[in-house]
């Protein structure tokens, strides 16, 4: 099928790589995951490992998890970025993990999606010694948030040096009270991946309130049409510099990866 043209590098930093059932059943095996997002005019994409959970995820759960991600990226070592589970209540194995990872290249922790793994509360005292091991070596955390932004508030005042995405702008006021928010916080971030883009307008108020270092290109493929992310940041009346900034410049200043 025909590649979309996109004149600009695309870092997705929000996907779920092995996450093949999304509801209308179009994405059913890794070559159609990995083809389609290279159809979109996606350059890279980044992201973790989610397995839904009834109740809480053991560490064998966390372990398949980031098994996986790096499984995909030694086989798309060039296309696929990726991000690791943690989990509060296995604090040594994560430290153990993250530094592991981190010596084998990885820079990025999440999306983490606690309604869906399990894996505790952000401000938990387990998740504290997490991400203050995560700001001493420098890697980047994404945060799903559900509705009230300010459980993550700890997180962004304990460690002011941390990076911090926070997931998803949501819709109308929302995503103006929490772009608001965020531009408070010097570490906080926003990915603009799930529900808010399809409002248009959003991302140019976004980057008036926030400033164009603030906003990350995420789409949650395959949950979404990444394309349909793509163009919508094509459409709205941005310069070309806040384009590159949100495409890939704010990513690859965050996770000090290479162009
Ligand atoms: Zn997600």
């Amino acid at each position: 099928m025909e590649k979309f043209s996109v004149p600009f590098e695309v870092i997705d930093c929000h996907i779920h790589p092995h996450y093949y059932t999304n509801c209308f059943g179009v994405v059913n095996d890794e070559e159609t995951f990995f083809d389609d997002l290279r159809r979109a005019g996606v350059s890279r994409a980044c992201g973790s490992v989610i397995k839904k959970v009834e109740f809480e995820s053991d560490w064998s759960d966390i372990e398949y998890c980031n098994n996986t991600a790096m499984d995909y990226f030694k086989r798309y070592p060039d296309f696929y970025i990726p991000g690791i589970q943690v989990h509060a209540s296995y604090v040594e194995e994560s430290c153990r993990e993250i530094e592991k990872r981190h010596a084998q290249g990885v820079r990025w922790v999440g999306e983490l999606v606690n309604y869906c793994m399990r894996t505790g509360r952000y401000a938990s005292r387990g998740m504290m010694q997490i991400f203050e091991l995560c700001r001493d070596l420098g890697m980047t955390i994404d945060l799903h948030n559900d509705k009230d932004i300010s459980e993550i508030e700890p997180v962004l005042k304990a460690f002011p040096t941390l990076n911090v995405v926070v997931a998803h702008p949501h819709d109308f006021d929302g995503a103006k009270s929490r772009f608001e928010y965020v531009s408070k916080f010097p570490n906080a971030y926003m990915d603009i991946a799930g529900n808010g883009l399809q409002r248009y307008g959003m991302l140019r108020w976004a980057v008036d309130c926030c400033g164009q270092d603030k906003i990350l290109f995420g789409s949650d493929y395959p949950l979404t049409n990444v394309s349909m992310y793509i163009q919508g940041v094509m459409y709205e009346r941005l310069t070309d510099d806040e384009r590159r900034a949100i495409f890939s410049e704010n990513f690859l200043r965050l996770t000090g990866l290479n162009k």
